[in-house]
C-alpha cells in the first residue's frame, strides 16, 4: 500500500524505530517522502528502522536537538515516541506524564516556533476508559481509567488548544489493539515486558512461555472471554500515510478511532493462532485483569470516510500469522 499524493517532503517521525512508527516510516518512504527518524532506543530497535529513513539517535526531551531538526525544512510530524505499557503507567505515572505528555507538549512548542503545522499523534482507546458503549464512538466520555490512558488525553487536549491559537492541524488516530507484522517479514512487534494478548500468545508458541493466562472466562460476551478490535498494523501504518495526505489536502483538524469495527474474543484469537500454526496453546484460566473491560470495539466509519482509508489486512488469522512469524524470526526459529 502507499500513497498515490505523489508529495515528497521531510517528515519527521518520533518513535520511528518502535513498532507502529518504523511499520509507518517504510511506507511513508514508499510513497515517496524523506523521513528523519528520531528515537531514544528506550523501547524501539535500531535494526527496525527502514534503511532509507535518517536516524538520530536522540531523545525529545533535548529541546536543543528537537528545535535544530524543526529549523530545518520538516513539512509534517508524526509522533510516535511514548511509553505504553498500561500497568507501568499505574506503577510509575510521572514516567509516563513526563514521556507521553510533557514531551509532546516539548515538540508542540517547537513546532508552534518554527511553523510546523501539521501534525499526526498515536492516541490510543484507552482514553475511553471503562466504557460499555459497543461500538464506541468519537465522540464518546473520555474518562481514562490509568496513567497511559490519562497521559494520551492530556496530549490530544493540548493539541485541540494548540490548533485552535495557532496555524497547526493535527490528526489524533484512536488505536484499538494493534497487533500483527509486515508481511516480508521486516519489522515487528519486539517491545520487552509486553503485556498483550497476541505477542504473549505467540512468546508462548516459540517456547517462551510456558503456557498463556485468559483473563477471565466470565465476561457477558459470547464465550466469556474479553472481546478487543485488533488491526494489523500495515493497515495502521497506512491510516497515518492517509491522514498526512489529508492535511496536505487542507483537512481540518481531527480525532479519529482506528480500528475495523468488529470484535474478537480472547478465545477466537487463540483459535486463529492454533489454526495457523497447527500447534495447541496451552492456556490457563486466570481471573479478570485489573482495568479490563468486556468488549472494546470501535466505530471505525469516520476515518474511512474522511481519509479514504481502506483496510487490506482484516483477517485475524493473517494478523496473528505475520505475529507468529516474526516471533519465530526474532528468536531464531524462523
Ligand atoms: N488477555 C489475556 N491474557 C493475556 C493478555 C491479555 O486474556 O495474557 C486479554 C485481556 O484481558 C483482553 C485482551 O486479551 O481481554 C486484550 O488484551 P491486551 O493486553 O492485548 O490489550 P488491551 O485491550 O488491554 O489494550
Amino acid at each position: 500500500m502507499s500513497s498515490d499524493s505523489g508529495i515528497s517532503a521531510k517528515v519527521l517521525v518520533t518513535g520511528g524505530a518502535g513498532y507502529i512508527g518504523s511499520h509507518t516510516a517504510q511506507q511513508l518512504l514508499d510513497a515517496g517522502n524523506e523521513v528523519l527518524i528520531l528515537d531514544n532506543l528506550s523501547n524501539g530497535d535500531r535494526a527496525m528502522a527502514p534503511g532509507g529513513a535518517r536516524f538520530i539517535e536522540g531523545d525529545l526531551a533535548d529541546r536543543t536537538l528537537l528545535a535544530e531538526i524543526l529549523a530545518d525544512g520538516i513539512d509534517a510530524v508524526l509522533h510516535f515516541a511514548g511509553s505504553i505499557v498500561v500497568p507501568e503507567s499505574v506503577a510509575d505515572p510521572l514516567a509516563y506524564y513526563r514521556n507521553n505528555t510533557i514531551n509532546t507538549h516539548g515538540l508542540l512548542q517547537a513546532c508552534v516556533e518554527n511553523g510546523v503545522d501539521r501534525f499526526i499523534f498515536s492516541s490510543t482507546a484507552a482514553v475511553y476508559g471503562d466504557t460499555t458503549l459497543v461500538p464506541v464512538p468519537e465522540n464518546a466520555p473520555t474518562l481514562p481509567i490509568s496513567p497511559y490512558g490519562s497521559s494520551k488525553l492530556m496530549s490530544e487536549w493540548m493539541l485541540r488548544d494548540t490548533a485552535a491559537a495557532h496555524s497547526l492541524r493535527y490528526v489524533a488516530l484512536r488505536y484499538f489493539n494493534v497487533a500483527g507484522a509486515d508481511l516480508q517479514g521486516r519489522r515487528g512487534q519486539a517491545s520487552r515486558n509486553a503485556t498483550h494478548l497476541i505477542k504473549l500468545a505467540v512468546e508462548t508458541l516459540t517456547g517462551q512461555r510456558d503456557r498463556l493466562a485468559i483473563f477471565g472466562g466470565d465476561y457477558p460476551t459470547s464465550d466469556g472471554t474479553g472481546v478487543r478490535d485488533y488491526i494489523h498494523v500495515v493497515d495502521l501504518a497506512n491510516a497515518h500515510v492517509r491522514a498526512l495526505d489529508y492535511l496536505r489536502g487542507g483537512g481540518d483538524s481531527q480525532v479519529l478511532n482506528c480500528g475495523y469495527g468488529r470484535g474478537s474474543s480472547v478465545k477466537q484469537v487463540i483459535g486463529a493462532l492454533e489454526r495457523v500454526s497447527n500447534r495447541k496453546i496451552p492456556i490457563e484460566m486466570a481471573p479478570r485483569r485489573a482495568g479490563d473491560v468486556a468488549e472494546l470495539v470501535a466505530e471505525a466509519s469516520r476515518i474511512r470516510g474522511l481519509l479514504g482509508w481502506q483496510p487490506e489486512h482484516d483477517d485475524l488469522e493473517l494478523i496473528v500469522k505475520t505475529a507468529l512469524d516474526w516471533e519465530r524470526k526474532r528468536v531464531g526459529l524462523g
